[in-house]
């Protein structure tokens, strides 16, 4: 018996086939959900070519001034550690001034429960969108960082907001080892890395692995385009006692498909039954760790 859960798909860098082996174990699997937390370059839908029921925008709080109240006190700027905001006191009867830079601002609240003149109000900055949809009997849920924000992690939390409990839930993580990827790896039951046996793919590897040790969430590595390249990815898994769930090797149909949309499953349907046992083992390994 195959229990739901939530099963991350990670790697340390782009490129690797993440997204790839995402939307192939999502077709492999029934009573699944998909999210995309690769906010800033979803492209799971590209492949799963979902059907968007709705779209909901994402907004964080930033600070508006009333420089009525404002004494220029500067406690603001203090708190701040973002450098979200500025405080220019008045000097030689020149007038002070607060300058605030909402897109450097987290919308942690913190400048605005410290004022105390109570100058601070809060309004609403928009930065990106959520859509949720269905491919089959897949439920679809993505979100879109508008283009020049940096701040991904409240895009990806208003994403994980949308989790069906019922369902087993698979995350295509944004690559990498920074604030998005914990945000989008937290609460995972499993993790499967994605990497490539060359020095590269090996050097982050080990940078991936460091953040699922920490944050104690149990992993397997998946090993794309397997059969070029070295063998150091592999020593070093064995060396750290790490499982290997998965080779894919390097094939010029997967590439050309990838190019042009098409899921790995369907290119290689043989493969649904390889991610099926891979799930099957990953159930396993779960209850392990
Ligand atoms: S903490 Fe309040 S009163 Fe002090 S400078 Fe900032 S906005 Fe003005
Ligand atoms: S809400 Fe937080 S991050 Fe934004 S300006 Fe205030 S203290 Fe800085």
């Amino acid at each position: 018996m195959v229990n739901e859960m939530i099963v991350s798909i990670a790697s340390g860098k782009g490129g690797t086939g993440k997204t790839t082996i995402a939307t192939s174990l999502v077709l492999s699997l029934t009573n699944v959900q998909l999210l995309d937390c690769d906010v800033e370059e979803p492209n799971a839908h590209i492949f799963l070519k979902p059907e968007i029921k709705e779209t909901e925008k994402v907004f964080i709080p930033v600070p508006e001034i009333d420089e009525e109240k404002c004494n220029y006190c500067g406690k603001c700027a203090e708190i701040c550690v973002y450098n979200a905001i500025a405080v220019i006191s008045p000097k030689d009867g020149k007038k002070g001034k607060v300058l605030a830079f909402p897109s450097l601002c987290h919308g942690c609240g913190a400048c605005k429960e410290l004022c105390p003149q109570n100058a601070i109000e809060e309004v609403n900055r928009e930065i990106g969108m959520v859509e949720t949809g269905i491919c089959g009997e897949i439920e679809f849920v993505h979100g879109k960082l508008n283009i020049g924000e940096a701040m991904s992690p409240p895009v990806i939390r208003q994403v994980k907001n949308f989790i069906n409990s019922e369902k087993t839930v698979i995350i295509d993580a944004p690559p990498g080892t920074s604030c998005p990827v914990v945000t989008s790896l937290k609460d995972s039951d499993f993790s499967i890395l994605v990497t490539e046996p060359t020095p590269f793919g090996l050097n982050d590897l080990i940078l991936a692995v460091e953040v699922l040790r920490k944050l104690k969430i149990p992993f397997g590595v998946a090993i794309n385009r397997a059969d070029i390249g070295d063998n150091s990815v592999e020593e070093y898994c064995e060396k750290e006692n790490i499982p290997i769930l998965l080779k894919i090797p390097f094939s010029k149909d997967l590439a050309t498909g990838y190019s042009r949309g098409i899921t790995m499953v369907e290119i290689l349907p043989e493969y649904r039954k390889h991610f099926l046992d891979l799930f099957i083992k990953i159930n396993d390994l779960k209850k392990i760790g």
